[in-house]
């Protein structure tokens, strides 16, 4: 006689779907995809019952079965911890047509079990196949000039990335376009294992646009400034002009993966205009803020960086403006946890006060905490102008600056909150008052 995995209990009958005892679905125990354990009856009903409609109307033929595909993914994320398993493991997400047409005998009252074991048969045979080291060449605008090449080596190496020269690619002799994967800008090279090309393009996209952030935060936030006319006017309200314009993915030896899929770059990369960056952060700069005894809070600085890219990168004014806002917004939260609307305009104006900006910029802030809202709320347009976004661009560069400037001084990321509170204090009574405040903090008993 069988028992079950679950309780151990004896299984009587051999034919048995459940256990008599726990209850459990016996051919799920132990299968690393399962339901979330508080899923509202409602839903997995509802889940049902797509479930069945989608496979009549497979089996009559008479619609398009890709909207139930898209629905059954988004229960699927839903009611099981399908997104969690497969993040980890790196792999592609499942095919449910082919799970669908695998159902088509299934018991109806079965459905859900019998659904769940084969989206376990697909993992199971998505994580049998192997990891292959894959690069992404990612073309930018970055002029070659500034290719310091040692230099530039140090600044991306926090970034996960190598400058890439065209000769390192690989090509077989027959490539008579080889050449139009040459670039007259700086080329860089993400490595990664994966299963999955499409994840690791987007996590080469997350460190490029983390470090064009980088790259923009250094060239247009001058430190030595209270002036806030820091942006060069353009017509299209766009602060970064930093771009990348292909990825292509390359295997391990460099040699171009499905070479025919990938001429995107012949018709792109002679287009792209070259950046105005000028100027190269030194060292010293990535130094400040990628710290290995403190990789959290290094990381949120990198996540920064990448939101005050695509916040830079956008040339709608409007959406540039409420990209700023929700990131200055973000950091504060990241440090205080949530908070009211007032007290999160206070931090604000603590921020631009400790740097030394005058009393009629701090009192900005609520004119456009209005602004925002009814951008948000009321969809007006028109109200933000040029110098809002300015000011609101500001906010954020002082706090990611307060974030690097203080990092020496904090264990984890609430400690900066004790520090933003009291920096407007005279520098002797703001040493005391934080030294006292910290002597009451858990983490110092
Ligand atoms: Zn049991």
């Amino acid at each position: 006689m069988e028992t079950c995995k679950n309780c151990n209990s004896q299984i009587s009958n051999s034919n048995a779907k459940f256990c008599d005892n726990c209850g459990e679905f016996l051919e799920l125990i132990n299968k690393d995809i399962q339901f979330k354990e508080k899923i509202s009856n409602d839903k997995l009903k509802d889940l049902k019952n797509i479930l069945l409609e989608s496979i009549e109307s497979m089996k009559n033929n008479n619609t398009d079965l890709r909207w139930y595909y898209e629905l059954i993914m988004s229960y699927l994320i839903d009611v099981t911890n399908i997104e969690k398993v497969f993040r980890r493991e790196e792999l592609n997400f499942i095919d449910i047509g082919w799970i669908l047409s695998s159902l088509e005998k299934a018991d109806n009252s079965l459905i859900l079990y019998e659904f769940l074991l084969k989206v376990n048969e697909q993992y199971e045979f998505q994580i049998s196949s192997n990891k292959e080291p894959m690069n992404i060449i990612i073309y930018t605008n970055i002029s070659k000039k500034l290719k310091e090449k040692e230099k530039f080596e140090d600044l991306i190496k926090p970034f996960n990335l190598k400058v890439f020269d065209f000769e390192d690619y690989e090509f077989e002799k027959e490539h008579k376009e080889k050449n139009n994967f040459n670039s007259g800008y700086l080329m860089f090279k993400f490595f990664k294992e994966t299963r999955a090309v499409d994840l690791l393009k987007s996590d080469a996209l997350r460190e490029i646009y983390s470090f064009f952030g980088f790259l923009t935060y250094v060239n247009k936030f001058n430190k030595t400034t209270t002036k806030t006319h820091i942006n060069e006017l353009t017509l299209n309200n766009q602060i970064s002009d930093l771009e990348c314009n292909s990825l292509i993915v390359t295997d391990n030896q460099n040699k171009i993966i499905r070479y025919g899929v990938q001429n995107e770059i012949i018709t792109h990369s002679k287009k792209i205009n070259k950046s105005k960056i000028d100027k190269l952060p030194s060292n010293g700069q990535i130094k400040d803020f990628t710290k290995e005894n403190k990789p959290k809070i290094s990381d949120k600085i990198k996540e920064n960086f990448y939101l005050y890219y695509l916040a830079a990168n956008e040339n709608i004014l409007e959406n540039s403006f409420f990209k700023f806002w929700s990131l200055s917004e973000k950091i504060l939260k990241d440090i205080y946890g949530d908070m009211k609307d007032t007290a999160l305009k206070k931090h604000m104006k603590n921020i631009l006060k400790a740097n030394g900006y005058p009393k009629y910029l701090i009192r900005r802030i609520d004119v456009l905490y209005i602004k925002r809202n009814n951008f948000v709320h009321e969809n007006k347009h028109g109200e933000i102008t040029q110098y809002d976004q300015t000011l609101v661009k500001v906010i954020a560069e002082r706090l990611i600056d307060f974030l690097i400037i203080c990092i020496n001084e904090v264990k984890n990321i609430n400690e900066y909150g004790v520090i933003l509170n009291y920096y407007n204090q005279s520098p002797e009574d703001k040493e005391r008052l934080i030294s006292l405040v910290k002597l009451t903090l858990p983490e110092n008993n």
